[in-house]
């Protein structure tokens, strides 16, 4: 498939010298779009100054591309760094790395279908990390990739109390992968969510609407008895509307680059 994310651009193209070590010293195409989809999820208020988006590597699925430890609205394409599934940097040449980089590594290893991964702390998904009452489920057509039961990852059944919270490694990243299972998310209580896809475009548009279709649960739960999506509609809305995520891809990445902030 003729995609954006597959042509042809060269470091010298986006007019940067390669860091030694970065991804983009191999002159990899994805890297731009990784650039873009770091700032559209800025953008959209799904990433802030913490969590990340990573793409499995399309010329080596035992490596995935993430940036660097760095705000994501900042990411250029220098940042961006090549791991292998171990969650080890290729050649990080000293730079800082993502402390939570095994939720994509674990991620890639356990399902050889998903293709990108968004983590995040976007705020309307975490009260239903922790909420015992009320799941979170897909009120909205845009939203019915999340099936009729989404997960939780309870860090203390994997690493009892007193953790940090964060996924630290490769152990840790596995319970994730494995609560996670054959879903599109999963809630971390107190935490925040991950969410993957079978590319990029995807899995962008999936975090933006996991974080709609909270607000909007939010808001519905309020007026009360609340009608959610059946296993059904969430399979046929998800066939039928994200083969349109590049319509969303388009807006939010003119509408990111048209932000002066992002642009300096
Ligand atoms: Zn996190």
């Amino acid at each position: 498939m003729a995609s954006s994310i597959h042509r042809e651009q060269s470091g010298a193209a986006l007019g940067q010298r390669p860091e030694p070590g970065s991804a983009l010293a191999g002159g990899h195409s994805l890297i731009d779009d990784l650039v873009t989809a770091n700032h559209i999820l800025f953008h959209q208020g799904v990433l802030d100054a913490f969590g990340h988006v990573s793409a499995r590597d399309d010329r080596d699925p035992s490596r995935f591309l993430l940036a660097r430890n760095m705000a994501p609205a900042r990411v250029t394409a220098g940042d961006v760094l090549e791991f292998t599934l171990d969650g080890e940097p290729v050649d990080a040449a000293g730079r800082r790395v993502y402390l939570e980089r095994f939720i994509h590594a674990e991620i890639y290893r356990a399902r050889p279908d998903v293709m990108a991964v968004v983590h995040s702390h976007s705020p309307s998904v975490v009260p239903f990390s922790v909420s015992r009452r009320t799941p979170m489920r897909p009120i909205c057509h845009m939203a019915g990739f999340m099936g009729v039961h989404v997960p939780v990852f309870e860090i203390r059944e994997a690493a009892g109390d007193g953790t940090d919270l964060l996924v630290t490694n490769g152990d840790l990243g596995a319970a994730l992968a494995r609560s996670l299972g054959q879903n599109a998310v999963v809630l971390m209580r107190g935490h925040g969510s991950t969410v993957v896809a079978d590319s990029l475009k995807r899995v962008v548009y999936r975090a933006v609407y996991t974080e709609v279709n909270a607000r909007a649960q939010l808001q519905a739960s309020q007026l009360g008895d609340v009608v959610y999506l059946t296993e059904a509609e969430g399979l046929k809305t998800t066939g039928a509307v994200e083969g349109q995520a590049g319509r969303a891809w388009d807006l939010w990445e003119a509408a990111a680059r048209a932000d002066q902030w992002l642009r300096a």
